[in-house]
């Protein structure tokens, strides 16, 4: 099988994107991996912090390896670690990747920490995923109002190439527009933006807050060279609300296999359609 750094480096040059899903349930992840083999693709799973406190974060390296051994396509990313300890920790623990997001310090925090991480990552073949410019809201959340993104937030491109030249991350995320979560407005994604990153860099560049994106956008960041997708709160809706109606449905129902089954699906269906929206199927 092929490693996370040659799908990415495939997806660069094919134009597509890698997709990443996260989870933080069992049948979650089983949909995620289960649809994302029917359509022949690799796909990245990830577990923020608080979702690697939920699953453990050796259980969540176990499961995805477990998968990996059956032939199947699947990483494992820690997603949004704001610490340097943390990222070294899932390092640790066997992650296929790291993000580690000090989006939030100032540059040279920012810069320091992620360096940090991508040198006791290297060691243990690590991909890592450094973040500038940062995203105003959080992926729990669906918000009645609309968002604004301050000017401030978003990347800067000189800023950019300093950063990546300087950390040497595999991955680089920067703020073009997204949020995390999903707003009263479709965000309104900045692709002029992404075509300058895009030709600065020599790396693979990441959206975060793909819930919400119109499938246009989606397509024309692709195209401009990102290849690699986040896509968590759209996920947790689907879930979420297939569970609900489900457990209305059937009051009685005592079997979580049962009540859970009509949620997974609804998971996998939703994983198919982006993938396919991602030009991510039959690429293995
Ligand atoms: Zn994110």
């Amino acid at each position: 099988m092929e490693t996370l750094k040659d799908y990415f480096t495939k997806a660069q040059k094919e134009k597509w994107a890698v997709p990443h899903f996260n989870f933080s349930t069992l049948e979650q992840l089983n949909a995620i991996v289960e649809a994302a083999h029917s359509v022949k693709g690799p796909v990245l799973v990830g577990t923020s912090e608080n979702e690697s406190k939920f699953v453990g974060m050796q259980q969540a390296v176990a499961l995805v390896k477990s998968y990996r051994e059956q032939g199947i396509a699947v990483f494992l990313n820690a997603d949004h670690f704001r610490s340097v300890e943390l990222a070294k920790e899932a390092i640790d623990a066997g992650y296929d990747s790291v993000n580690i997001d000090l989006s939030k310090e100032s540059f040279e925090k920012n810069l320091v920490g992620t360096k940090e991480v991508v040198k006791y990552a290297k060691k243990k073949k690590v991909q890592v995923e450094g973040e500038l410019g940062y995203l105003v809201t959080d992926s729990s959340k669906i918000y009645s109002e609309e968002v604004a993104i301050p000017e401030e937030s978003y990347t800067k491109v000189p800023e950019a190439v300093r950063f990546v030249k300087e950390t040497g991350v595999d991955r680089f995320s920067p703020a073009i527009g997204t949020i995390h979560g999903i707003a009263a407005n479709t965000p309104r994604l900045r692709l002029n933006l992404a075509e300058q990153l895009a030709e600065a860099l020599n790396v693979s560049l990441v959206l975060h807050g793909g819930s919400g994106v119109s499938d246009d956008d989606m397509k024309r960041v692709i195209a401009s060279g990102f290849n690699n997708i986040h896509i968590s709160t759209e996920l947790r809706i689907a879930y979420g609300e297939k569970l609900r109606s489900t457990l209305k449905n059937m009051p009685e129902e005592v079997a979580p296999y049962k009540y859970l089954k009509a949620p997974r699906e609804a998971v996998g269906d939703l994983v198919r359609d982006k993938m396919k929206l991602f030009s991510a199927s039959n690429v293995l």
